[in-house]
């Protein structure tokens, strides 16, 4: 059985806390490997090597640590496969889909080479006699992050990319499901040429992240997991004086209204529906047809194409719809819920219960649901199911579909279907949600904009990537100053070369 380590001061080292987690192969159910837990002891080896390393690394200018990140592109493209490989092996997710989270991620890193450019301060020549006024962008000195088991590879790069182009060292505390991509993106950059202690991985569960909250040399905390934690990492962080930012679950309604090309939003809500086996935080989980005849043209034309999909592990091939979802309890879960839905009344007009693949009896796959004429007091409405669970709930008005979305407690991504220019519009511009899409069905913004939901989808100020990060990753320092040779009377102030 392997045994998996953490990646501290640039080594592998094993686990000394005497706990580990099971990692599973979700297509078969077996475990295939042991990732340890760690402690605190370990957590503060790891801090105080970063707090070691991170001065000399603040002080290499700018160009030369974007150098680093863009050599840890062109390694990331090297090992593309491998690392897609290693990732649909614990994920459960499809290989295209396992290279896409690679390349999202990847993006973020190319983006990142832009520090030199982001990190300029500000400069307000002669603001008084004799006086000047500049600002600094600083690194914050040691970060951290924690992150979910959805995307391994692409969200714990939304993290560190940022944080170590502004000279931050950076903390990596990956989801225990998943833990072998963010230990291998860890050496990777040591190859690009990053410094020993810049990136750490200390794997582990609560204890792991208790430890990094209530350290007093970690300065932020970024999180992105379920909201019930979020919450509770964002309280407890941010009661240390630590910059905190968090980001929770999500249920998002795509909008379908009746002027709009049913075929496109039958195939658009298929893939944001069923992707990934719905294991995505912007995946659709509630369509939202407006009026009766759009609802039941929309019903047609989603339960063939449905009925379709290639559910499979990820080794029979790229045309592979979805794979299992990533454990046993997470299997139980969304069955669970989809028995409330029936209990509770909603037609269950696809139904993935019986699902068994050949040869994979034992794996953690979910067949494709669909519920039609589901209801707000629902459970499957309120809760996220995070699975290959579709419900459908009908509204009789543009008002009134807006309304659902509004008034739900999430407010991650949202989409309209629609040829409207007019309701499009109204749409984007009253709908409090974060991330919206007109004709889009998964509206993820690029690496240059910024990332982030409203409501209970996300906690703190800033949003992930984009020019946020590099806010969220530094201070800003303001200096005013007054030279005696510029405020003598009568007298010049000469402006000297640097030496
Ligand atoms: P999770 O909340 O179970 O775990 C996330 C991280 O928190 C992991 O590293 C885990 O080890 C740690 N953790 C778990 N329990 C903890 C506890 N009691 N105390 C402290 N730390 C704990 O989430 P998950 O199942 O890995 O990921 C799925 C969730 O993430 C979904 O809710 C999904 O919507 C959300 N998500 C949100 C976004 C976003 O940007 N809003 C993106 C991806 C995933």
């Amino acid at each position: 059985m392997q045994e998996l380590t953490h990646f501290i001061n640039g080594e592998h080292v094993k686990g000394t806390s005497g706990r580990f987690a099971d990692v599973m192969n979700p297509a078969t159910g077996e475990v295939q490997a042991k990732v340890p837990l760690a402690n605190k002891a370990e957590m503060d080896i790891a801090v105080a090597a970063a707090q070691a390393a991170q001065p000399a690394w603040a002080a290499v200018n700018p160009q030369r640590r974007a150098r680093v990140l863009m050599k840890f592109v062109d390694l990331l493209n090297r090992d593309m496969d491998k690392l897609a490989e290693a990732l649909s092996r614990e994920h459960g997710k499809t290989f295209p889909d396992a290279k896409g989270d690679i390349q999202r991620g990847l993006e973020v890193a190319e983006y990142c080479i832009a520090a030199p450019q982001m990190l300029k301060g500000e400069y307000t020549d002669a603001a008084g006699p004799g006086i000047d006024i500049y600002s600094m962008r600083q690194a914050l000195g040691v970060t951290a992050g924690i992150t979910p088991f959805n995307f391994p590879a692409m969200i714990p790069m939304w993290m560190f990319a940022p944080a170590i182009a502004c000279g931050n060292a950076f903390i990596l505390k990956p989801s225990e499901r998943d833990p072998s991509v963010p230990l291998m993106l860890a050496e990777l950059l040591e190859e690009a040429g990053l410094p020993k202690g810049i990136i750490q991985v200390v794997n582990g569960d609560k204890e792991a992240v208790d430890a990094i909250l209530f350290d007093p040399i970690i300065q932020s905390v970024g999180f992105v997991g379920s909201t019930p934690i979020a919450e509770y990492i964002y309280g407890t962080g941010c009661a240390q004086g630590k910059r905190v930012q968090c980001f929770g679950g999500a249920k998002n309604h795509m909008i379908i209204m009746p002027d709009a090309d049913l075929d496109q939003a039958a195939d658009a809500l298929v893939g944001a529906g069923y992707g990934a086996a719905g294991e995505r935080c912007m995946a659709i989980s509630v369509a939202v047809p407006v009026g009766e005849e759009t609802a039941d043209k929309l019903r047609d034309k989603l339960i063939p194409r449905i009925e379709k999909l290639k559910i499979a592990p990820y080794t029979a091939g790229d045309d592979v719809d979805y794979g299992p979802v990533v454990t046993k309890a997470a299997q139980e879960n969304i069955l669970r819920l989809v028995q409330t839905g029936v209990d509770q009344g909603a037609d269950l007009v696809v139904d993935g219960r019986d699902f068994s693949l050949q040869g994979y009896e034992d794996g953690f796959f979910v067949g494709p649901h669909l519920f039609d004429n589901v209801t707000k007091d629902m459970d499957i409405y309120k809760t996220e199911i995070f699975g290959p669970v579709l419900s459908m709930v009908r509204a009789q008005s543009y008002e009134e579909a807006l309304g659902l979305a509004m008034d739900h407690e999430y407010g991650n991504g949202t989409a309209i279907y629609t040829r409207d220019g007019d309701t499009a519009r109204d749409f984007a511009s009253r709908i409090n949600v974060g991330m919206v899409g007109v004709n889009v069905p998964i509206p993820v913004p690029l690496a240059y904009h910024t990332f982030g939901g409203w409501k209970k989808s996300a906690f703190g100020d800033l949003n992930q990537h984009g020019p946020d990060s590099f806010k969220f990753y530094t201070r800003t320092k303001t200096v005013t100053s007054r030279w005696p040779s510029g405020i003598k009377e009568g007298g010049e102030f000469h402006f000297k070369q640097m030496d």
